[in-house]
């Protein structure tokens, strides 16, 4: 897989892991309403992710002291992303999504299938058919 914010390649769990180590700022920390979100944007195609943090208990240091652990699980999300989402576009060295990681829990927007026997144009019909008969 490559790293989508830099030239890093690697398979998914080391791609993980280079994320935490080199990327560890795209994951965003916002507060709103007196809860606390990680925010995580795909760079490929700009789809975000955003969850509630939720503290054990009132610990005002809790998203301080566990930035780490967060950030790794939002980089887990993005790597499933783009495992599902943009696969294609890796080289194909890692052949099927890791079986380690923990499934996506978002629902992901049902795609029409990008595959699949084109109708033959009427044009490209006719010009067979005409090869077959010029072919006797
Ligand atoms: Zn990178
Ligand atoms: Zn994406």
């Amino acid at each position: 897989m490559h790293c989508p914010f830099c030239s890093f390649e690697g398979p998914p769990r080391m791609l993980h892991a280079h994320l935490g180590e080199q990327h560890a700022d795209a994951v965003r920390f916002e507060e709103k309403g007196g809860r606390s979100f990680y925010a995580l944007s795909c760079p490929i195609c700009g789809d975000g992710y955003e969850r509630e943090i939720k503290p054990r208990g009132r610990d005002p240091g809790f998203v301080d002291e566990f930035s780490a652990q967060i950030r790794l699980v939002a980089f887990d999300m993005l790597v499933n992303h783009l495992l599902g989402e943009h696969e294609t576009i890796f080289s194909g060295d890692t052949p099927g999504p890791p079986s380690e990681l923990p499934p996506d829990e978002e629902t992901e927007p049902e795609q029409p299938a990008p595959l699949g026997e084109a109708p033959v144009p009427a044009w490209l019909a006719e010009a067979r058919r005409a090869k077959q008969e010029n072919g006797k």
